[in-house]
């Protein structure tokens, strides 16, 4: 799966958003975005008013980077969530949470999507006793999510647990049991457990385009 590969933190400054892409840092004082509150690249004597569409275009790439998306897995969300029912922009949020490499970061076993993504991507976690090695696998309701045996004691993983046991930032439709390194799927996420940041509906007009 192609991936993003570039500096991290130019992507919130850039948003002048913190998307919280690195973990344990983005809580410190050397986040970036803290002392740089100018978006990457040379100054701009002033500031210009975004259009209508550079406001959609903005948005957009907020949610796609904070999900470490790119653009065709991103449209490929969108397109799934236009075929559901129910509102557009919401659909796509609560799929782009039950995302299994999401979930692995809710649950506090990794300090950042990106870190979940790999975990996920080297068969370090199981859903319902089965291996899965797929970033984007839906979780359903009931569904049990673990870490496997041989990596429940990795630093990374207990690093990112501590962080996540200090912060107490597992959303209510998860459950999470530290201790056994697995949390199950009580609910289905709704938009109000999502980052209110979002403005999804700006994404629903610039793909209806
Ligand atoms: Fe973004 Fe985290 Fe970097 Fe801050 S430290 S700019 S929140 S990635």
């Amino acid at each position: 799966m192609a991936k993003y590969i570039g500096p991290l933190c130019k992507l919130c400054r850039r948003e002048m958003t913190p998307l919280m892409l690195k973990g344990r840092r983005c809580l410190t004082d050397k986040c970036a975005i803290k002392h740089k509150k100018y978006p990457p690249g040379p100054p701009r004597k002033r500031r210009t008013k975004l259009s209508d569409y550079g406001v959609q275009l903005r948005e957009k790439q907020k949610i796609k980077r904070s999900y470490m998306l790119l653009e065709t897995q991103f449209k490929r969300t969108f397109d799934e969530a236009t075929r559901l029912k129910g509102v557009t922009g919401e659909n796509m949020l609560i799929l782009l949470e039950r995302r299994l490499d999401n979930v692995i970061y809710r649950l506090g076993f990794a300090s950042s999507r990106l870190q979940a993504r790999q975990f996920v991507q080297h068969g370090h976690v199981t859903v319902n006793g089965r291996r899965v090695d797929i970033p984007s696998y839906q979780v359903k309701v009931n569904d049990i999510v673990e870490i496997k045996e041989d990596f429940k004691t990795n630093t990374m993983l207990e690093d990112a647990i501590k962080l996540s046991k200090a912060v107490g930032s597992v959303p209510q439709w998860l459950e999470v049991d530290y201790e056994k390194r697995s949390g199950k799927i009580i609910r289905l996420p709704e938009r109000k457990d999502i980052e209110p940041i979002f403005n999804e509906q700006v994404v629903v007009e610039l793909y209806s385009k």
